[in-house]
């Protein structure tokens, strides 16, 4: 396992040449490791084998030891966390003889894929942390290739930490962020000018929302001339920052030009190390008042950042929505998306940062984990029906290729071998084939299989909306009206983005039905809807409330209609659950004849259902 680079001189300062000489050293790892992707995958794999000869998983299925690729192909199952959940329960209620991994478990990470409402729980290993840091060193090396100088200021992102809870057999769960933020990797980590970020660590492992924020924004408005890239995790995350500022600047500029902290905050770690940084400025608090001031947020970014270079956020798959957001308020400073990971698992780098959104690809780092590609086809991706992931058959087993096999343009999914204990996993991403660094391939994200709905980290299926709205309707059957069809739209056209959902209904009398009722439709949905949507809405307030639009009757033969005209088959038309098409979504809203909101938030609370919460 290669080291991360390191950057510190002898004497713990961070100089020019150490700067250079380390860029180089990681973009020759980055040369060696795609270079020579098929060895690297071999020995990972030979590597996670042999280590886990002795465990339970791989005995049951007669492994025996072996460490080489067809017998692990011919006799290990490709597999869904479905699969694993009796295992990974075993786990989690504290048994601790070595059932995936012979390492011991070190903790639980709770991914934003659910399984029956609740966050899906990922088994890892301590050692998985210097896995994940090796792939972050990656990328400001790669990122200073196109931007000179970024060693020379500070980066202003907005990060945050998550609640944990403790399974029942005494193992913390909790977010892979979370996890790596509270880890030392994160905050006892060496002077390195690629990782001086304006927000102190108290600030970022601040657990209210609230607080950790609006400290993480005074910090960054404080060093307002140092600050030369910004960003979050997810596009929907700085969004959420800079409608944070809106709501709050002025008082943010009182603290600016008093030099002292508003008594909202109480932390005391957090009052400490803000205070460290913060002195009486009132020119600095005169000039981001006259900004923000202005009436028009454009530009924003830069006006009060005007060092930024561009904007560190992921805005592929379901986060592009966020980019028309982005662009105004930063005038289309460059969109970096720089990295591709979960829970299960850290996958690849972006090795060209500045490229257009729409053509972002990522290079999978082959000394991560184990890969294999399930092809694809267009049909498999565009099918309207309803169905659970069914296990492979052995056609399709055998269609999995490797690595340094995938082809040009093809459609894969993605099944991961990990050092933590995951053997042939679907990850659920569906990625492109976008071209190749030397031998390995670089990707496309394309989408999270079978997700219809996301507007932050959530992710809800067509199965989960479908049991949702089942449970919602079934309160108009009392007044004689019944659900006749149903799609839904994820609209972020307002900040916190929202579910719609359009009801096409049959009613006797609907006089009858007061909006009561559709409110409490409303609510129903959301309180069935699984819990990362839920803790979206409740703890974050990422989530706005869910909204139902009754349409007049015929609307959904009318998209039909337009479907056929566009091409559909009749054949095969399915309503389709979710839409985009913002024709679609034109003709939809032109017939809507009320709408009604959900009038409270749903129930939430941390970690699954039956267990406590640690904070
Ligand atoms: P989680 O398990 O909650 O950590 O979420 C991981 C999932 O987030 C991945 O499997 C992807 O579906 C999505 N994701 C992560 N990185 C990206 C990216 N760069 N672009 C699009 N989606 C991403």
């Amino acid at each position: 396992m290669p080291e991360a680079p390191k950057i510190l001189s002898d004497s713990g300062d961070c100089i020019d040449g150490i700067v250079v000489e380390n860029n180089n050293k990681v973009l020759k790892f980055i040369e060696d490791v795609t270079a020579d992707a098929d060895e690297v995958q071999r020995r990972v794999l030979s590597e996670i084998l042999s280590r886990s000869a002795n465990v339970e998983y791989l005995q049951r299925y007669g492994l025996n030891g072996c460490t080489d690729r067809e017998t692990f192909k011919k006799v290990i199952p490709v597999v869904t966390y479905e699969d694993l959940k009796p295992d990974i329960e075993r786990i989690a209620n504290g048994d601790t003889s070595p059932i995936l991994c012979s390492q011991p478990i070190s903790e639980f990470l709770t991914s934003s894929g659910t399984s029956a409402g609740e966050r899906k729980l990922m088994p890892t290993i301590e050692e998985e942390l210097g896995r994940r840091s090796l792939l972050y060193s990656l990328l400001m090396p790669v990122m200073s290739q196109f931007l000179p100088g970024l060693d020379k200021g500070k980066g202003m992102y907005f990060l945050f930490v998550k609640s944990e809870a403790k399974t029942p057999g005494g193992l913390v769960a909790r977010p892979v962020l979370t996890s790596y933020y509270k880890s030392s990797h994160f905050k006892n980590r060496p002077n390195d000018p690629y990782t001086n970020y304006t927000s102190p660590k108290e600030t970022i492992l601040c657990l209210d929302s609230y607080q950790s924020m609006y400290s993480q924004l005074l910090c960054g408005l404080f060093q307002n001339e140092d600050v030369v890239r910004v960003g979050a995790v997810f596009a929907s995350g700085f969004i959420r920052a800079i409608q944070f500022l809106e709501k709050h600047w002025s008082l943010l500029c009182k603290d600016i030009r008093t030099g002292t902290i508003d008594s909202k905050i109480t932390d005391p770690s957090v009052r400490d190390a803000v205070m460290k940084i913060l002195k009486s400025n009132p020119k600095l608090a005169d000039f981001v008042e006259a900004e923000c001031s202005k009436g028009s947020w454009k530009g924003i970014i830069t006006r009060l950042w005007p060092e930024t270079k561009y904007i560190d956020v992921i805005v592929t798959g379901t986060m592009s929505q966020y980019i028309p957001a982005l662009d105004y308020y930063s005038n289309a400073l460059p969109l970096v998306c720089t990295m591709y990971a979960s829970s299960e698992c850290y996958f690849g780098i972006n090795l060209n940062p500045l490229c257009n959104p729409s053509e972002v690809s990522y290079t999978i780092i082959p000394n991560m984990a184990y890969f294999e590609f399930l092809p694809v086809t267009r049909k498999d991706e565009l099918t309207g029906s309803i169905s659970e992931p069914t296990a492979l058959n052995d056609k399709e087993k055998q269609q999995l290729v490797d690595l340094v096999d995938v082809k040009l343009g093809q459609d894969y999914e993605l099944v991961v071998t990990t050092y933590a204990g995951l053997y042939r996993y679907r990850v659920g991403d569906i990625l492109r084939v976008s071209g190749f660094k030397n031998k390995a391939p670089q990707f496309n994200f394309i989408c999270r299989k079978n997700v219809v709905l996301s507007i932050d980290s959530d992710k809800t299926d067509e199965v989960e909306l479908q049991n949702a709205v089942k449970n919602a309707a079934n309160q108009l059957l009392q007044y004689e009206a019944s659900l006749v069809e149903y799609t839904s739209y994820a609209d972020t056209s307002a900040i916190p983005g929202h579910y719609v959902l359009f009801w096409e209904l049959s009613v006797k009398d609907s006089t009858l039905i007061a909006p009561s009722v559709f409110e409490d439709c409303c609510f129903t949905v959301e309180e069935s809807l699984n819990s990362v949507y839920r803790q979206g809405r409740v703890c974050d307030k990422s989530i706005g409330p869910l909204e139902i639009r009754v349409v007049q009757n015929g609307t959904f033969d009318m998209l039909m209609d337009f479907a056929l005209s566009q091409g559909s088959s009749i054949n095969q038309y399915k309503t389709p659950r979710c839409v985009k098409y913002a024709p679609i979504i034109e003709l939809l809203n032109s017939r809507v004849i009320s709408s009604y909101f959900s009038p409270k938030r749903p129930r939430w609370t941390a970690g699954h259902k039956q267990w406590c919460t640690q904070n």
